[in-house]
């Protein structure tokens, strides 16, 4: 499996991941060109993509969506609330609805020999999911724009060996910068996004003997620095119950605008 971010954060995401028997892409959040310019990087060409999995319909996540399922034809898995999140947003009249396969949170689809399955969120959209994937013994995950998580996510997310996973803000930073109250309130909220913190304390549960790779992602241009999200997770993970430390595993940063680091196992 070889996994990369193509771009990261609240001006878009998108994710690769090239399983042995099929190509998918993780929310389509940048235009078409950046799309094809970050596959193209990555030696692939957009054909090559077998699906297009949507986590919600906020727009950092299906900005591209438009121009690429017109140009490509490329099959949209989601929950049927996603799908319909994304029919009411302006120009998505322009999408072929037969593309769509709706899936279901906690039932396990199929596309090639890829097991994925859609794991429940907390966001503020109306049936937000986590992606876990799985193919011949490797696990993977992208775990974005979640307020909380819980015992269930732990359970769902348990024995991966590469994880995508939120770290949106220093709660320090959210608190004195000049977003709007309402705003911060709603970042902060049980719908809102991870703080490094909660990354940090989420990350340890995860935690296990066969981690690849730890991806932090969706990192807020305003309130964050990836020197910070990267200590407080590492630091937090030290500090956590769990027998590992911060510099056990490989932690890297998502950037905002260019290619991640290519993970690959
Ligand atoms: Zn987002
Ligand atoms: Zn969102």
């Amino acid at each position: 499996m070889r996994m990369c971010s193509i771009g990261s954060g609240s001006s878009g995401n998108c994710v690769f991941a090239g399983a042995s028997s099929a190509n998918l892409l993780i929310d389509v959040g940048l235009s078409c060109k950046r799309t094809v310019q970050g596959l193209n990087t990555l030696g692939l060409d957009i054909s090559e993509i077998d699906a297009i999995l949507l986590t919600h319909e906020h727009s950092d996540h299906i900005a591209g969506l438009r121009v690429i399922s017109k140009k490509y034809g490329i099959p949209i898995y989601a929950t049927r609330g996603t799908m319909e999140g994304v029919m009411l947003t302006p120009g998505a009249d322009e999408i072929d609805r037969s593309l769509f396969r709706v899936v279901e949170p906690d039932t396990e689809f199929m596309i090639n020999d890829v097991r994925a399955v859609p794991v429940r969120i907390d966001h503020d959209t109306r049936e937000p999911v986590a992606f876990r994937i799985e193919e011949y013994g490797k696990k993977a995950a992208v775990i974005t724009d979640l307020g909380t998580w819980s015992e269930y996510t732990v359970d769902a997310m348990s024995g991966l060996n590469t994880i995508f996973v939120e770290a949106n803000h220093d709660l320090r930073m959210l608190e004195c910068g000049r977003y709007p109250y309402i705003l911060k309130k709603r970042i902060m909220s049980e719908k809102g996004h991870l703080s490094n913190d909660d990354s940090g304390a989420f990350l340890s549960r995860l935690l296990n003997d066969d981690i690849q790779a730890v991806m932090l992602a969706h990192l807020s241009k305003e309130n964050n620095l990836p020197e910070i999200a990267y200590e407080s997770v590492r630091s937090g993970i030290t500090l956590s119950d769990t027998k590992y430390e911060g510099d056990d595993f490989p932690i890297s940063v998502c950037p905002r605008d260019t290619l991640s680091r290519i993970v690959e196992w």
